[in-house]
């Protein structure tokens, strides 16, 4: 254990941290799942070479480093812990790298700016001390506990930049958003810490608001690249990042297909599950299992309402999740309300096949209105959708074109 290096936090299930870590160095990373009164002995007697700390133990682990850095000790929390060659302890903090690096790609100018930071915990900290080395105007704190909280948030309308650093609308709380962002109209961009899901409930208002928004994913990787430099004693050069952080998001996030009924989404999609190693979730196999009956009989029995309401609640579900292959209906896209959840965690693939080559036959849809019909009514919502579209050929060809399109 003596070359290990690896997370030290309480429950750490859904980390992407060994995917990164085996991005930029190629070395074993672990998994250290410890509770409270288990952090000491832990720390005095692991064999580990060097280690990244997470909630809740950043603070917990201080008083155990022989040596601090400046930016740990200013900031007041510790991310990265390397065990020195006489043994002791020396504890540094590269989410201030990680922040700063947020900063940067978002093109945000913070000079001047006035910036609202939510939540009052270790991150908010971090990202307090980048915002004021970048000179913000003004640096507001809402907390639950402080003056300035949720209940006066008007106070704070003319904020140029609202930075989330509360866990509010990480998975699986997927559908909570710390605040509306109406409330803000001079909001020009809006950074998340949080990078599951990919867009929380917050990014995507500040999209649909016309602001720029910012997940922590870039954050995550940044801070990861710097710990193991510290870990590894060698330069990783600051482009990997953009690298890891492209490739984490590939492999992390759903790929959605969509596309008129019949266009291949439940072939090309189990092409593309068997190929990535995901798993296929076909929405109508989905929506069959939880009404108990045949899509045909929803359709005659319970109307297509209640089908589309159907859709959406299993898409809710569906949405939580990470590294799959949605086949969705055809109607997906007739609601509104499925976008977000489309959006909150997937790439959205558009399959294309002309409309002479779409069967027609058991679809309930189908036998109401023609392909071509059809394909007038939702042309324009598919493509609004799209994140990319591709062209259906044989499933395997295809499958190949999404991964190459997509860069997985
Ligand atoms: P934390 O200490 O557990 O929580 C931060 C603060 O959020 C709390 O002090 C609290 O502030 C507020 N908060 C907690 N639950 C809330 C709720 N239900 N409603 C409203 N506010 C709530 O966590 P942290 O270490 O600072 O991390 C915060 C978030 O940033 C987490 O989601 C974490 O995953 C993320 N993060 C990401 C990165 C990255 O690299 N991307 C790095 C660090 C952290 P008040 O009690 O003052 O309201």
């Amino acid at each position: 254990m003596g070359d290990m290096y690896g997370l030290l936090g309480r429950k750490l299930g859904h980390s992407f941290s060994p995917r990164i870590h085996a991005e930029l160095g190629g070395y074993e990373y672990a998994l250290f799942e410890r509770e409270p009164e288990e952090v000491e002995e832990f720390l005095r007697r692991g064999g580990f070479k060097g280690i990244n700390v997470t909630i809740p133990y950043k603070q917990t682990v201080m008083p155990f480093c022989a040596e601090l850095s400046t930016a740990a000790e200013k900031i007041g929390s510790v991310n990265t812990i390397v065990r020195r060659e006489d043994g002791s302890l020396y504890g540094h903090n590269t989410d201030y790298d990680g922040f700063m690096y947020m900063i940067k790609t978002s093109g945000v100018s913070v000079a001047g700016k006035k910036a609202l930071v939510l939540g009052d915990g270790g991150a908010a900290k971090t990202v307090r001390a980048v915002l004021a080395g970048l000179g913000a105007g003004e640096i507001v704190t809402i907390s639950r506990r402080g003056e300035n909280n949720y209940t006066n948030l008007d106070r704070h309308a003319d904020a140029a930049l609202i930075v989330n650093a509360t866990p509010v609308g990480m998975y699986p709380e997927v559908d909570a958003a710390a605040v509306n962002l109406s409330v803000f109209p001079k909001c020009k961009a809006v950074l998340d810490l949080i990078y599951n899901p990919a867009h929380t409930k917050l990014l995507l208002q500040a999209e649909s608001l016309g602001m720029a928004a910012v997940n922590g994913l870039g954050m995550l990787v940044e801070q990861a690249r710097c710990a193991s430099e510290l870990f590894t004693d060698r330069t990783i050069p600051e482009s990997e990042t953009a690298r890891v952080t492209a490739v984490i998001a590939a492999s992390t996030m759903n790929i959605a297909l969509i596309g008129m009924p019949g266009c291949g989404k439940s072939t090309v999609g189990g092409e593309l599950a068997a190929r990535l190693g995901r798993r296929l979730v076909d929405m109508d196999g989905e929506i069959v299992k939880r009404a108990g009956k045949t899509i045909p009989e929803i359709f005659a029995q319970d109307g297509e309402e209640e089908f589309r309401r159907l859709e959406t609640a299993v898409l809710a579900d569906i949405s939580r999740e990470s590294g799959l292959v949605i086949a969705t209906g055809g109607g997906v896209v007739t609601r509104p309300e499925n976008l977000p959840l489309l959006r909150r965690n997937s790439r959205v693939v558009l399959l294309e096949r002309p409309i002479d080559d779409l069967p027609t036959d058991g679809r309930p849809l189908s036998q109401k209105y023609t392909p071509s019909q059809l394909a007038i009514a939702r042309a324009p919502l598919y493509n609004s959708w799209k994140e990319i579209a591709v062209r259906v050929t044989d499933p395997v060809e295809t499958a190949e074109k999404v991964i190459k399109e997509l860069k997985i």
